[in-house]
């Protein structure tokens, strides 16, 4: 009965965090420039009676929401961050950007605040209700995709105290998140030389880009002699100029280096700064390396990601009328033929051991709308997130729901044009009231939370948190 009240106490505001989402949406903010955004989400968690502490770690944008006193502690975290080149007009099946090269939500973070928030006002609520204590912490997390927010709040220490910390990200399935990630540096290396005629007076120039290249030729071979589950990239950020005549004074490279642990990815940092030396080395230029962020690897924690698809499961799946799997369909239309032929893979994948006729009855379907089987496993996604570093604060678990047509990419067009629509105001609403059952589980059962931690503890292994980004730099330089 209890968690049909949490579910009945959301639905009533519903609209309120369908409205939050569209209008995070508008924003379409970047990294730690969310001032619209935050101020929206504070907007709506101060009239509900929360606390709001702003500028938190640093982060004009990062903000704490507390309900509440003493323990137990829970911590839901949200996202609102967009990304850039994604602009697109809501709802229109068809590449549109509303402003050309402008941000767009293509990840689906304005739902992720949005929905996180519905959750924190939820189990509020029903804390007011049954007189159950403890204290709810809405964490406002900047720079999920690029500068790692969460990092830099860990290292702050704000979820210290927390028993749990919950969140979700809106999907294309419904499921709970059972893999690790992996950890990440996020370095720039740059490069200056000294600029000369390139035909007429080659001997004095001294070439910034052929540093870069070099860095990346050593880099290339240093390949072979790391751990398979490694994964190094790069991009140019500056390539010195466009004429070929003139040598190029500056080059500037961004390197990602990520690995399972934190320690992997330290010393494979280390050997491609020495790298870096020995290209500045070899062509007289000079290196300087700036951090952009880091993020540690993720740790699973299976007794709370349990709790939570027991939870999802009882809920079941959302409901979709007959114009929302329309209006699905019509964006499936615009996949490309290799994503859309790869749908039935992926549902074989999500539901191992059903019927071949079931699961090809669910790949036609244009939302999926069956609830993943919970599956403990020790893979680990070749991706990163900063959500990582809370895990490594405290017992933390994130469920998917499923807010887009089966088959759509992350971070495009598609899914930023699907941000306002009905399936995203359902599948936000779905994620609180999960969160806010599983909040519900633990002011209810401290044996969840002591076998949470225990579980923790043991994912430790005896290590503890230690950020990965130094303590010299600072988010928003
Ligand atoms: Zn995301």
């Amino acid at each position: 009965m209890s968690k049909q009240r949490i579910a009945e106490l959301i639905d009533k505001k519903a609209g309120v965090f369908a409205a939050l989402n569209d209008t995070i949406w508008d924003c379409a903010e970047i990294r730690f420039g969310l001032k619209g955004s935050a101020d929206a989400l504070c907007a709506v968690l101060e009239g509900e009676g929360f606390r709001i502490e702003r500028g938190v770690a640093g982060m004009a944008h990062a903000f704490i929401a507390s309900w509440g006193a003493g323990a137990p502690e829970i911590g839901i975290l949200g996202e609102y961050d967009a990304l850039p080149g994604l602009s697109q007009h809501a709802g229109v099946p068809e590449k549109r950007p509303l402003v050309d090269g402008g941000n767009g939500h293509g990840c689906g973070h304005s739902a992720l605040g949005a929905g996180s928030a519905a959750a924190a006002v939820g189990i509020k609520e029903y804390m007011q209700e049954s007189g159950l204590p403890g204290t709810v912490k809405y964490y406002g997390c900047p720079a999920e995709e690029s500068g790692s927010g969460k990092a830099y709040l860990a290292r702050a220490g704000v979820f210290t105290g927390l028993d749990a910390a919950l969140t979700w990200h809106p999907m294309m399935e419904n499921s709970v998140w059972t893999m690790s990630s992996l950890a990440n540096y996020q370095i720039f290396f740059s490069f200056k030389g000294r600029s000369a005629h390139a035909a007429v007076a080659p001997e004095n120039g001294r070439s910034a880009l052929d540093a870069a290249e070099l860095m990346n030729v050593g880099v290339n071979y240093l390949r072979e002699h790391i751990i398979q589950e490694a994964r190094i990239h790069y991009a140019y950020t500056d390539v010195g100029g466009g004429l070929p005549n003139v040598v190029q004074p500056s080059a500037e490279l961004l390197y990602f280096i990520r690995a399972p642990k934190p320690a992997q990815v330290r010393s494979i940092f280390e050997r491609v700064v020495d790298i870096a030396k020995g290209a500045a080395l070899m062509t007289g230029t000079t290196m300087s390396l700036r951090w952009d962020s880091a993020a540690a690897n993720y740790l699973v924690n299976n007794t709370l990601g349990k709790a939570m698809h027991a939870n999802m499961s009882a809920l079941g799946p959302v409901v979709w009328t007959e114009e929302e799997l329309a209006f699905a369909r019509s964006f499936q239309a615009t996949l490309d033929e290799g994503v859309r032929n790869s749908i039935p893979a992926t549902v074989a994948r999500y539901f191992p051991g059903v019927d071949q006729a079931v699961l090809k009855a669910m790949a036609d379907k244009p939302m999926l709308d069956g609830i993943v089987p919970y599956r403990e496993t020790d893979q680990v996604l070749p991706g990163s997130t900063d959500v990582g570093d809370v895990s490594w604060q405290v017992p933390t678990t994130q469920v998917f729901t499923a807010c887009y047509p089966q088959g759509t990419v992350s971070h495009s067009w598609q899914l930023t044009a699907c941000g306002k629509s009905s399936l995203v105001h359902k599948g936000l609403i779905q994620a609180a009231k999960i969160i806010a059952f599983t909040a519900a589980d633990i002011l209810e059962d401290p044996g969840l939370v002591a076998r949470a931690k225990a579980e923790y503890q043991q994912r430790l292994g005896g290590e503890s948190y230690s950020c990965p980004i130094p303590p010299e730099v600072n988010p928003e330089q």
